[in-house]
């Protein structure tokens, strides 16, 4: 549903933000206008471009009045890349627009009303706070508007995130203010060593070249996990760029490698090859350790998921004797973190590979109350998975962004648990299942965690109980 057109609107004011970080305004009709290059606060006259189901896209004009929370973007890329939409838009604002975004979700699709709503968790760390990015390799990155307009020559060579909605197109990246140093260095050495030597970046259109992706990890404590993802076997460049890494960054505790020939990117199917150091890195979370390989699931804002497992510490209030249900377990965070706190707890988790490092995890942890399940939540929680592992004082569950099944759901009623704590990454599909939990649960306390600065992104958690 695309209509170009071109209509001027004056005196706009803009009171919302979406998740491109594009102001949302609404003219006398209600008509739903979303601006570029604009935030709650601005006045603006626009040029409305086009229509789309249930709203117009603009551009501004002119200012007639600039908001007091706009702040300029520290990153170069802000606008190019798909990533940290929000940069423009103070923090503490960015906090209250995704807290107020929750709780009209709960009320508005959930039609519940939390009895105590705390205030949102902001992250200490409003940049630097990722330990996982993953880099392309381009022959063909993308330019930005003052190249284009140069019209001088330009090294088509990049590394860097693909172009929203641009499989074919990278923006090359010198600073991602992401992740702590030296991934900025590692990626930045890696492509400037790559273009000196000739070692051909792959060209995703012609599906050729060698140099593919490149996957950085790290640990709070500064060891870094390098992936290099090369197209075909190529021996000789393989071990030079590898060499090089390793002998330029002492940071990086292990050095990893793949061939992928397919025509998609994704590592999760592929052999992984170890090059030097290890072929994981352990993460330390409180008292806990985590061993995280190449594939493995981990929070990606370490620091703020540490906050988000307090939080649902605090909701559990366990006395020692409890049976705790961990569903969407993931790796097992949860459960481990809960585990020294009650009787038993049950993690469920549909990957094999998560599980797997759950119980790795939780024998080098020493934790022996806690198991884990493979299996589609929808298929394995069942009446014999309740009357193998019995029935629950509390439930944990955090699932994925489409929210919890209506299976799930009804099992969940059935089970009658006294206590249900639900963290959720979407709180639309969470506002959704907590109307029909409600028939035997009360919404008792709610409170939104932000682990993703710049973005739109937010997570919610809720403590329910019994009626
Ligand atoms: N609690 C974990 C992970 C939560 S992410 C943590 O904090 O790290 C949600 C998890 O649900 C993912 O690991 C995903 O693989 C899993 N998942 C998604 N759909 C599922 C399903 N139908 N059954 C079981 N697990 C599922």
């Amino acid at each position: 549903m695309r209509k170009k057109l071109s209509r001027n609107i004056e005196s706009l004011v803009v009171t919302d933000i979406n998740s491109k970080g594009m102001g949302v305004a609404k003219d006398t009709s209600g008509a739903v206008y979303f601006i570029k290059e604009t935030i709650p606060g601005d006045v603006v006259n626009i040029n409305v471009y086009k229509k789309r189901r249930g709203y117009f896209e603009a551009q501004p004009t002119v200012f007639l009045k600039k908001s007091p929370h706009r702040v300029t973007p520290p990153c170069t890329h802000f606008g190019l890349c798909g990533g940290c939409k929000w940069q423009h838009f103070e923090y503490a604002q960015q906090l209250k627009f995704k807290e107020a975004g929750v709780l009209r979700n709960l009320q508005k699709i959930g039609k519940v009303n939390p009895e105590e709503t705390l205030p949102i968790m902001a992250a200490p760390d409003a940049y630097w706070y990722r330990n996982k990015l993953e880099f392309s390799f381009s022959t063909n990155r993308w330019l930005t508007p003052a190249e284009v307009e140069s019209k001088e020559e330009h090294v088509r060579l990049g590394l860097g995130f693909h172009k929203p909605g641009r499989w074919d197109k990278i923006v090359s990246i010198d600073t991602c203010h992401l992740q702590i140093e030296p991934s900025n260095k590692i990626r930045n050495a890696l492509r400037d060593f790559a273009i000196e030597e000739q070692i051909p970046f792959f060209d995703l259109q012609q599906q050729r070249g060698l140099l593919r992706t490149l996957m950085i990890r790290n640990t709070q404590a500064g060891d870094f996990m390098v992936l290099l993802q090369f197209f075909e076997t190529k021996p000789k460049e393989q071990e030079k760029v590898l060499t090089f890494l390793k002998n330029e960054f002492p940071e990086i505790t292990s050095l990893l490698y793949c061939i992928n020939s397919k025509a998609n990117d994704t590592i999760y199917d592929q052999e992984i090859n170890l090059f030097a150091g290890k072929d994981h890195l352990i993460e330390t979370m409180g008292t806990l350790k985590f061993k995280i390989t190449s594939k493995s699931f981990y929070q990606t804002n370490p620091k703020q998921a540490y906050a988000l497992y307090e939080l649902v510490k605090s909701f559990a209030v366990l006395e020692g004797n409890e049976i705790v249900y961990d569903l969407y377990s993931g790796t097992g965070t949860i459960a481990l973190f809960l585990a020294a706190l009650c009787k038993k707890i049950v993690g469920v988790e549909s990957i094999p590979e998560a599980v797997e490092d759950a119980k790795y995890n939780a024998q080098i942890n020493q934790i022996k109350n806690a198991t884990f399940e493979v299996g589609d939540m929808r298929h394995i929680f069942d009446e014999t998975f309740i009357e193998k592992h019995g029935k629950p004082d509390l439930i944990v569950a955090d699932p994925p962004r489409d929210g919890m099944h209506e299976k799930v759901i009804h099992q969940i009623i059935a089970l009658q648990a006294p206590k249900l704590i639900y963290v959720s990454c979407n709180s639309a599909t969470q506002a959704r299942d907590l109307e029909k939990l409600s028939c035997i649960y009360n919404v008792e306390i709610s409170q939104a965690v932000d682990l993703f600065p710049q973005t739109s992104h937010v997570e919610n958690v809720v403590l329910l109980r019994r009626k």
